[in-house]
């Protein structure tokens, strides 16, 4: 079977590689993508094009979805699995776009089981195994300038890899050469850092990582591929978790 799968994706590049002017132009204009080595770029490039053919993307509200659309929201999502792999994002087909921000409505029981209606407005959400619904308004802010540590896309779709073996609970399905206690030990002592700091001074990183232990890994996750150097200043033990985790050492590009 295995190489029907090669013969396949092959078939598929044929027919569906992002063509070059357009790729090469969001290369050169976000700043997420700058220290890609060519071969890391041009492997990008192959798993962009192979998502965007798996997966449907569509906008909400007559928001259309321009090919620059499909490919920044493709190549960010594709970032967190560049040395990973496609399969990682099986078991799911659709991405929702908004042209801004949108409001979400539930009923949340609280500990006391108290059930009360709250109505949100929200720039991202990601579904066990439903759609990723996505700000267009918020990724375009995010992908012309520097936003260090703020990266929708990336978090929404770090969500998704958490999601992999069961709910979100900030642990995705670890490699077999990596310890789960050295990942629960570096992440549960970050997080109740985080929630000290917050107390006190103005925390090393994002404040929503201290809400639940999925958001500090999505909110981690933002910062290693946005300011990985940051990440690995105030959380040393939880980039060094994330490298293993990615196969990637964002703070050396
Ligand atoms: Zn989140």
């Amino acid at each position: 079977m295995k190489w029907f799968k090669r013969w396949r994706i092959r078939h598929i590049l044929d027919r569906h590689t992002i063509p070059w002017p357009l790729w090469s132009t969001l290369m050169h204009s976000a700043p997420i993508f700058t220290g890609l080595s060519s071969s890391e770029r041009a492997h990008l490039r192959l798993l962009t094009s192979l998502f965007l053919h798996r997966k449907t993307l569509s906008g909400i509200h007559g928001l259309y979805i321009s090919p620059e659309i499909m490919v920044s929201i493709g190549a960010q999502a594709c970032l967190l699995i560049l040395k990973l792999d496609l399969d990682y994002y099986d078991g799911w087909s659709e991405v929702l776009i908004y042209p801004s921000a949108f409001k979400v409505a539930r009923d949340v029981s609280d500990a006391a089981g108290v059930v009360s209606h709250q109505e949100r407005m929200l720039s991202g959400e990601s579904w066990s195994r439903g759609p990723v619904i996505l700000s267009w308004d918020d990724i375009e802010t995010e992908l012309s300038s520097c936003h260090p540590g703020h990266n929708v896309v990336i978090h929404e779709f770090a969500h998704k890899l958490d999601m992999l073996n069961g709910r979100a609970n900030g642990m995705p399905p670890l490699h077999g050469e990596m310890v789960r206690e050295a990942w629960t030990k570096s992440f549960s002592q970050a997080y109740e850092r985080l929630q000290k700091e917050l107390k006190h001074h103005r925390p090393g990183i994002n404040a929503y990582g201290a809400t639940a232990p999925a958001e500090f890994f999505a909110v981690a996750s933002e910062y290693f591929f946005t300011a990985g150097q940051t990440l690995k200043k105030h959380y040393p033990a939880v980039y060094d978790q994330l490298a293993a985790f990615y196969r990637q050492d964002t703070a050396g590009r």
